[in-house]
């Protein structure tokens, strides 16, 4: 995943750069940074770490200029020292060019290995480096041809926000895979992963870029260009965003995530009622709207019998599993009160490797729940995904291989039942625009065959 902010003709570029970060926070807590150009000097601040652990006022003040690239990082390929936080800078003709990258590359292995025979020298293992080394080694006159013949080169997912001196350059790959979109702000522009960026610093809501579409922005000057085959390209708008990445206040693909995530909810119910239930209950924050969903469409009682510590980060993002288990012990807690004696609709977005969820089920058991039937809102994730979400291999996913009713054992709960892929794309915008390779493994860009040695790390521990 990842968060990227573009801010482009503002006095205080820096400042709603950082805000913008801010409201992205939950696309990556790993490390931050934001880089701005004052016309003659660039000046960049990038560590590992939150948002305002790594800014505080006198980083943002000495940030100067109007125009801004900034990145929030989850780090889904490249390992997760200081060298891989974005934007990642270099300078190419006396010119800045920094670049903040979202998605992940399917064709990273093959560009690598091309680039390195022609003599280009690496210094870290992210995507972004390869799009920076692509854009030095293609003739670059005009801005429109040049970054059309460098992002047709990638294959797989990027949202990307490219400055190149005073130009301020945002493209989305012909499929769509990952949001971005384009606000205007005084005489300026702001590109970011979601609306809520833009909504944060009122910036008003102009459009989403458009699959395939790069838009290059000068000033207050915004010109538009599409790589080739952006028109017949299938579309793969990444479903996960949906249910649970994207806040739930943005509005992308056209669609605003809450109402999108109640309509999920809605549908299970329709598809996976509970007879005789006391009422329906969340696990936090991510189940809340698919059970609000559930619990209007059923009339059922809707009931917060988990109370959320809201200082606590995610606790997939931790990268060290010791750190998962002691973060799910704080960040949750059940009310016994509520619970007990109960049989309870318990409902969450996604299971992953359903440790988590393991966890949360023993929890309501232990405050005394009598009955637990969880519901799912999305289909068992089966395969991973090569397009920026970090799901792990097919062997960590719990529900790949098993029976549903081996996953509710293993969840130990009374019963088990996920969202169908059908029901789940009825209720988007266009469902047939989404990609749903984690339910199905039907791919809609080409992996390459050796799965795991496409990903940069893996070439360079053979190198
Ligand atoms: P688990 O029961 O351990 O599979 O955790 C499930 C919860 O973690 C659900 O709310 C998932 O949506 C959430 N989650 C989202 N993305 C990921 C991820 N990349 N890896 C693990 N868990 C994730």
């Amino acid at each position: 995943m990842c968060g990227i902010v573009g801010i482009s003709d503002h006095p205080e570029a820096s400042k709603l750069a950082y805000l913008g970060l801010y409201a992205l926070q939950h696309r990556g807590e790993e490390a931050t940074g934001i880089a701005t150009f004052d016309g003659t000097e660039v000046h960049i601040i990038k560590d590992r770490g939150l948002v305002v652990d790594v800014f505080d006022a006198e980083a943002i003040a000495s940030l100067k200029g109007n125009i801004a690239v900034a990145h929030t990082r989850y780090s889904t390929t490249g390992s997760s020292n200081k060298k891989n936080c974005q934007p990642f800078l270099v300078t190419h003709r006396n010119r800045p060019v920094a670049v903040a990258h979202n998605g992940n590359l399917t064709n990273t292995e093959e560009l690598y290995r091309k680039l390195e025979d022609e003599g280009s020298i690496f210094q870290t293992s992210m995507d972004s480096e390869i799009i920076v080394h692509l854009l030095a080694k293609t003739p670059n006159g005009d801005y429109k041809q040049w970054f059309v013949n460098v992002l047709a080169q990638l294959k797989g997912a990027f949202s990307v926000i490219f400055m190149v001196g005073d130009t301020l350059v945002g493209a989305r790959d012909p499929h769509g895979f990952r949001p971005l979109v384009l606000g205007k702000l005084g005489d300026g522009y702001m590109l970011a992963s979601e609306t809520c960026a833009l909504d944060l610093v009122r910036a008003e809501f102009v459009r989403e870029i458009a699959p395939g579409e790069i838009v290059i922005i000068k000033g207050s000057k915004l010109e538009s260009v599409f790589l080739p085959g952006a028109d017949t390209a299938k579309r793969a708008q990444c479903v996960f965003e949906n249910i649970y990445f994207a806040r739930p206040d943005s509005d992308i693909f056209e669609d605003n995530i809450y109402l999108v995530r109640k309509r999920l909810g809605a549908q299970l119910a329709k598809e996976a009622p509970v007879k005789d239930a006391d009422f329906v209950m969340p696990i936090p924050d991510s189940g809340v709207y698919a059970a609000l969903g559930y619990a209007q469409e059923t009339g059922l009682p809707y009931e917060n019998g988990i109370i959320r510590n809201h200082y606590v980060g995610r606790t997939f993002i931790q990268p060290a599993q010791f750190m998962r288990d002691f973060r799910v012990r704080v960040k949750l807690n059940p009310i016994h009160d509520v619970i007990k004696g109960k049989k309870v609709v318990l409902i969450e977005d996604s299971i992953v490797r359903g440790t988590t969820s393991r966890s949360r089920v023993r929890e309501v058991r232990r405050a005394g729940a009598k009955e637990i039937h969880m519901r799912i809102s999305c289909p068992p994730i089966v395969s991973p995904c090569f397009y920026g979400i970090d799901f792990p291999s097919e062997e960590e996913l719990v529900a790949y291989g098993k029976k549903i009713k081996e996953v509710a054992d293993f969840i130990e709960v009374d019963t088990l039942e996920y969202l169908s892929l059908e029901g789940m794309l009825s209720v988007m915008k266009n469902g047939a625009n989404f990609c749903h390779a984690c339910f199905t493994g039907k791919y809609p860009v080409h992996i390459p065959s050796n799965k795991s040695k496409y990903l940069l790390e893996g070439v360079k521990k053979q190198a």
